[in-house]
Formats: C-alpha cells, sequence, structure tokens
C-alpha cells in the first residue's frame, strides 16, 4: 500500500528535471499534470522559466504530454497554448489516463515518468500504470479548491512517514 503513494522521486519544482538527469533515470518521456504543477492553479499560463524548461526538454528529445483531471476545454487551451499533447479528465490516481498518454506519444511506459503534486491523484496514478513517478512541490496550493485542499494534511503526514 505505501509502495503505492511512495513517489521515486521528490523534487521542489519540475525546473529540477533536465534531460541528462531524466536520461540517468532511464527516462524518455514525462507525462506532466498542470494545475500546481506547472502553474498556480488559477493562472491560464506557465512562467517563462517553465516554457523555456519545456522548450529545452523537447529540444533534447524528451517527449511531454500533460495529464490532468481538469477538464477538456479549460485543458485543451491550455495544451494548445504550450503546443504539447494532452489527456483531460484522466481520473488520476487511476491508470488510464496514463497510459493512454504513452501511447499517444508511443512511448515505453517503463521509460516513462507521471510529475505531478499529488500523493493520491499523480503519485498513485504513475504507480498503477508502471511508470516511475515524480513528487513535486506545489505551486501556490493556497489558491487551489477546497476539495484538493482538504488532502494537503494527509499527504504531508504519509510524507513524513514515509521520511520522503
Ligand atoms: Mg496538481
Amino acid at each position: 500500500m505505501l509502495r503505492l503513494i511512495a513517489p521515486h522521486l521528490r523534487v521542489e519544482s519540475v525546473l529540477e528535471l533536465d534531460a541528462p538527469r531524466l536520461r540517468g533515470m532511464g527516462l524518455d518521456a514525462l507525462l506532466l499534470d498542470v494545475d500546481c504543477t506547472l502553474k498556480p492553479y488559477g493562472d491560464t499560463d506557465v512562467s517563462a522559466e517553465v516554457r523555456a524548461w519545456l522548450d529545452a526538454l523537447l529540444a533534447d528529445g524528451i517527449a511531454l504530454c500533460l495529464v490532468s483531471n481538469g477538464r477538456g476545454p479549460r485543458i485543451g487551451r491550455f495544451a494548445e497554448k504550450l503546443d504539447l499533447p494532452f489527456v483531460a479528465k484522466a481520473l488520476k490516481p487511476f491508470p488510464f489516463g496514463c497510459r493512454r498518454a504513452a501511447r499517444s506519444l508511443g512511448v515505453d511506459r517503463r521509460r516513462t515518468a507521471m510529475v505531478g503534486d499529488q500523493l493520491f491523484a499523480d503519485v498513485m496514478a504513475g504507480r498503477f500504470a508502471g511508470m516511475t513517478s515524480i513528487l513535486v512541490r506545489p505551486i501556490h496550493p493556497e489558491e487551489e479548491p477546497w476539495f484538493t485542499r482538504l488532502k494537503r494534511p494527509l499527504e504531508r503526514l504519509f510524507l513524513r512517514w514515509m521520511k520522503i
């Protein structure tokens, strides 16, 4: 049970994940959560730093796909702005969205990581899908909707318990 919510790696920000580090972990592709991972919940765009990071990964041949539980139209507009493929209403922690994203990218799920800010959605989905899971510290979690904020104390408890 614990293994299913334990990320393989925990970082402060996606910006720490450069191509050499990802290749060193045996990864060719990243599935990216959107809200609080790439941008604050309420924002419609990413920072210049995140934009540059995405461009650098693509230039280095790392495949990218957004995988969000958010609704199609909102995530679709965001993905279009970034010119990235996406899976919306992914139903994380279930693995279907992650698997669909890996299939559409044509990548091996064992060489793919799910990157996100929530243990009980992103990390579990990645684990269930047979992928590497990478946890990032949420960007401005105080702007999240109440149903996400409810889960945060439990996440902190588990992270302390697992000493991750
Ligand atoms: Mg998120």
